[in-house]
């Protein structure tokens, strides 16, 4: 079985500023019509048969999505499935979205500061493997990069404590965390080799969705789905 995953970017949708264009997520005060057709184009064309979101909270929880799972699953922060065709979805603007892809199963997840910290990306692996516990692949998507993402010394001091590739230094020399560099700690101390790196930086490319630059904006989404 194979299985496809994709970052989406903030062109090509109808949703208008400030969310412009591709917004995919519904809680951030855009007009739900447009976020549903956003979802409908990006996940139809991952010819999946439907898509379940998150709710996310910033925590570390996993969901089984199966084949009667329906809408968005509230106060998690990563997904898996064994399910052909239905695509799972990850929200993200800065946070850093996590594609896994297994033979027999696929999973997303949420790694922001507080899901890096408490290691939301090794329970989803952990998770994955309960379907499958063949080689994976991970895909760590586009976020802000440690240059860019500049926290006080005290919230530094508290995820590089737990996760010390965390720690940074921005372009202006202040202090910082590059939450990709834990989420690839994270995955290797978990056991998988297979990373692949997309390297854009929220903050700094227009064509993704930045918290951190735009305040009140939309969400670009990690998507994956498993082939029948
Ligand atoms: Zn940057």
């Amino acid at each position: 079985m194979a299985s496809r995953g994709t970052f989406t970017t903030r062109l090509g949708g109808v949703s208008v500023v400030p969310y412009a264009e591709n917004n995919l997520g519904h809680h951030v005060g855009d007009d739900p019509h447009a976020v549903d057709a956003n979802r409908a184009a990006s996940v139809g064309a991952m010819h999946a048969d439907r898509a379940v979101f998150m709710r996310q909270v910033h925590g570390s929880d996993v969901a089984f999505v199966d084949a009667r799972t329906l809408g968005d699953i509230d106060g998690v922060d990563a997904l898996v499935t064994d399910v052909p065709g239905v695509a799972l979805g990850v929200l993200v603007a800065d946070c850093v979205p996590v594609i896994l892809q297994a033979q027999r199963a696929v999973g997303v997840a949420h790694a922001g500061r507080r899901g890096v910290r408490d290691g939301v990306v090794g329970r989803a692996v952990a998770a994955l493997r309960q379907l499958d516990d063949g080689p994976l692949t991970a895909q760590v998507g586009p976020a802000i990069c440690g240059a860019c993402y500049e926290v006080p010394g005290p919230l530094q001091d508290e995820v590089a404590g737990a996760v010390p590739a965390t720690r940074s230094t921005t372009s202006k020399g202040t202090t910082g965390l590059d939450l990709r560099a834990g989420v690839v700690a994270q995955l290797r101390a978990a056991g998988v080799l297979d990373i692949r790196h997309h390297l854009a930086c929220t903050a700094e490319d227009p064509a993704y969705y930045s918290y951190r630059r735009d305040g009140v904006t939309g969400r670009f989404a990690g998507i994956v789905v498993l082939d029948p």
